[in-house]
């Protein structure tokens, strides 16, 4: 397949903001593709070269790029950085310079989608000295057979700038409309991808054999996508929802998927990253475990013998740095609370209920041991929940979580199986997590910072889009103003996000990446936001203030546009 029709429908997704157009526009490409295109086209649409749990960078800057285009265009240096400055986008500086090219290439060949794919990956894999010159030339290379359109699109992607504003949710539908014609295969093709958050994969084993994705299977080092809890009010509600049930502690620690087999050991975070080196006590424990093979979650933090109460992640970290991680680690030791077993030993525990997984975790776990089972009892009544939600709340914990006993483990979902209770709801304050779209300019005294707030959004997982719903502009510390403003001035664009939607225009547009989380006092109908709009009038928090970073979220793991819904009417 020509790398040319993919940039032509990438060209074509841009103009259109349906998801529905956008969905069928993939579909014609994977239906043409051979699993192995398929594959790197869905790495590609995410942007990504490899399922992004592996960490791989392209690692090229915008002054290489300048670079590699003056070199294959033949035009001078001030030339091109001149149309830079002018279009603010190298994709189109590229697609514009190439397209009139001053000096022809003899053996122009035309690019398929494996062949840039390939260079793409071998643009990723140098390294050490000479290494830059080298990727540059590979990049020129690639420009000399592109035609314009190619060249805009791979320039966009090698800067990580592609932001075509298509979700894994609409590759996932286009992948099911290119075989059946409809949604019909999307929930056993969510599922694979929820089991393994590898999109390429999905992709092309789908396009191998269907009916093997029905039958995915999950595999140790390769990260499931975490289930997420829904809120209820009151312990009440939850018994209402839930009858009988399992309560845990809420640890507020620092959530983390343990993979073992044999002796190796991979530890992922909430975003799936690999952060294996920062738990090399967790490591040595896991390896004494008796399981072989195993994959389990829980939340690491510390807790403390000598005032009984536990220290939230942060506090851990900064301890380390402070007393240094001897000491620190004697008196403030890492335990890894776990709650939930995904597999064990060549079985897939995922479908099996609650109580199963629970008694499977707790057979090869103990309460004295590094890796301990999280606090759990089974009730039956509001008020055995209200005594563990105080109890929680004694030992400085955020509060309980109650599950479903029969419910498997809803991986990528959130859903009734797991209801969270915590400290907040019971007060005035509530929270949600937003993406950053954009930011002010200081005004007044915080003209000095170049920073006066940042206008939020939240996540449409119907649409794919994302939907503002509030101007922060208190809560941060003088410190802070400094670090956002550094923050978001590198991750600035000219032109608004394609997949947004907005009415309120800030100073500067952002790429949507850094999710913060966002307390206010209630939500209320506004014009200026577009969250769910109705008859013209939005969803809008009141009283936002920034509460934090949330690092260990991406963009698609925000509040949903729904979950404000369901907060709106509770409130
Ligand atoms: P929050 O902001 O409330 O922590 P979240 O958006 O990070 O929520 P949710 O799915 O809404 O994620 O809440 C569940 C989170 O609670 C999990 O991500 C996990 O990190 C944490 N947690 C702490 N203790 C438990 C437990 N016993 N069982 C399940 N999750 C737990």
């Amino acid at each position: 397949m020509q790398f040319e029709e993919v940039a032509k429908a990438f060209n074509e997704i841009e103009k259109r903001s349906g998801r529905l157009e956008m969905t069928d526009l993939l579909a014609r490409i994977f239906e043409k593709a051979s699993p192995e295109e398929a594959e790197r086209i869905a790495y590609i649409i995410q942007g990504e070269l490899r399922p992004p749990y592996e960490g791989i960078d392209l690692g090229m800057g915008e002054k290489f790029v300048l670079e590699a285009i003056r070199k294959a265009s033949g035009y001078g240096k001030s030339k091109v950085e001149q149309e830079f400055e002018s279009e603010g986008d190298l994709g189109l500086v590229a697609e514009k310079l190439l397209g009139k090219k001053r000096q022809q290439s003899l053996f122009q060949t035309s690019l398929s989608v494996l062949s840039v794919y390939n260079s793409m990956f071998r643009i990723s894999k140098a390294g050490g000295s000479g290494s830059q010159g080298m990727k540059i030339n590979r990049l020129v290379e690639m420009y000399n057979n592109a035609t314009p359109i190619e060249a805009k699109y791979i320039t966009r992607f090698v800067l990580g700038q592609l932001r075509l504003g298509v979700g894994d949710p609409t590759i996932l539908d286009a992948l099911s409309v290119s075989h059946e014609g409809d949604k019909s295969w999307r929930e056993p093709i969510e599922r694979a991808y929820n089991l393994c958050s590898d999109i390429g994969h999905v992709a092309r084993v789908f396009l191998e054999d269907p009916e093997k994705i029905r039958d995915f299977k999950i595999e140790v080092f390769k990260p499931i996508m975490p289930a997420m809890a829904e809120r209820l009010a009151n312990p009440k509600e939850i018994i209402a929802k839930l009858g009988k049930c399992a309560v845990e502690y809420k640890y507020d620690g620092f959530r983390i998927a343990v993979h073992k087999k044999g002796n190796r050991v991979e530890i992922y975070s909430r975003r799936l990253e690999k952060m294996t080196h920062m738990f090399p006590d967790v490591v040595a424990a896991v390896q004494n475990l008796r399981p072989r093979e195993a994959i389990f979650e829980g939340e690491a933090l510390a807790f403390n013998e000598e005032d009984k109460r536990f220290y939230s992640f942060q506090e851990t970290m900064h301890r380390r740095r402070k007393y240094g991680l001897e000491t620190a680690a004697k008196k403030y030791p890492l335990y890894v609370f776990a709650f939930d077993l995904h597999y064990l030993d060549g079985e897939d525990c995922t479908t099996c209920p609650y109580l199963e997984r629970r008694k499977k975790l707790e057979s090869f776990l103990s309460s004295k041991g590094t890796i301990k089972p999280s606090t759990m009892r089974i009730v039956e009544t509001a008020k055995e929940i209200d005594s563990l939600f105080q109890a929680a709340l004694s030992m400085k914990l955020e509060g309980i979580m109650a599950k479903d006993l029969k419910a498997p483990y809803t991986a990528g979902k959130r859903k009734f199986a797991w209801i969270k209770l915590k400290k907040s709801y019971g007060q005035e304050m509530d929270t949600i997590d937003a993406v950053i779209v954009g930011y002010y300019r200081g005004k007044g005294s915080r003209a000095r910072f170049g920073f006066g707030g940042i206008l939020v959004a939240v996540y449409n997982d119907e649409t794919s889009r994302f939907e503002t719903i509030a101007k922060v502009g208190s809560g941060f510390t003088e410190d802070e103003m400094g670090r956002f403003q550094k923050m978001l001035e590198e991750d600035k664009v000219k032109r608004p996000p394609t997949n947004l939607d907005y009415e309120m225009d800030p100073d500067f547009w952002v790429h949507p990446r850094h999710v913060v989380e966002v307390a206010y006092d209630n939500i209320t109908r506004s014009p200026t936001h577009t969250c769910g709009r109705e008859k013209g009038k939005g969803l809008a928090l009141r009283f936002p203030r920034m509460i934090r970073i949330r690092d260990d979220k991406g963009p698609f793991n925000a509040t949903t546009t729904k979950e404000v819904e369901e907060m709106h009417k509770f409130s």
